[in-house]
């Protein structure tokens, strides 16, 4: 990255960090849907589900106000190591922005860096970033991808996702359509068929059928 100018990596993140989740709206708006239902909001066991589901989305929505430098910043390292750096297997949870319902799944992430690291604990966190929003699967790969080049400038970036859909598997399309893998290849691992190969023989090998 440019340390100088960060304004591209806010760009690619998209966040909402002036204004908070308007937690009283989501009560009103819950409140408003449960009597569309025609259930009764008031009746016991309702009575406070509105707060627990506007608690809920400023959780599962949180990384749309996570200040990307901030996560970043005390973990961007200088070193002469130049092999490939690979996370796999990293659990993701996201909301499906066509009907809000969760798909959740695995990331894969790898990069050749060219002279800057970062700490392997904040990969999930740029994850996390972006599929803590309402999100399709192929863009949050991509964006995983875009940010991690923008803040490494690294050789090569490769991401993975196998990602499950409850909006599929709840609504009675064929189970097997419910799954999806998505990827994004940068630099070396668009240009070499090697070092792709090496990329997704590293993420197969052991991997075992993800279960939810
Ligand atoms: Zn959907």
């Amino acid at each position: 990255m440019n340390n100088e100018d960060p304004k591209r990596l806010y760009d690619i993140s998209n966040l909402f960090l002036e204004s908070d989740i308007d937690e009283a709206a989501i009560e009103e708006a819950i409140k408003q849907l449960l009597q569309a239902f025609g259930e009764d909001p008031g009746r016991v066991g309702l009575e406070r589900t509105p707060g627990r589901v506007a608690q809920m989305y400023k959780e599962l929505l949180a990384g749309y106000r996570t200040d990307p430098l901030a996560m970043v910043n005390d973990a961007l390292f200088e070193v002469s190591y130049d092999e490939m750096v690979l996370v796999r297997d990293i659990e993701f949870y996201s909301l499906c922005e066509h009907h809000m319902l969760p798909f959740m799944g695995r990331a894969h992430v790898a990069y050749f860096p060219r002279g800057k690291v970062i700490g392997l604990s904040k990969i999930p966190r740029i994850v996390d970033l972006f599929s803590r929003r309402l999100q399709l699967q192929e863009r949050m790969t991509r964006l995983i991808a875009d940010f991690i080049e923008e803040l490494l400038d690294p050789h090569g970036v490769a991401v993975v996702v196998e990602g499950l859909h409850l909006c599929a598997m709840m609504r009675g399309v064929q189970k097997h359509e419910a799954r999806m893998t998505t990827s994004a290849m940068l630099g070396a691992f668009r240009t070499s068929i090697a070092t792709r190969q090496e990329f997704l023989d590293n993420i197969s090998r052991g991997a075992s059928p993800m279960k939810f």
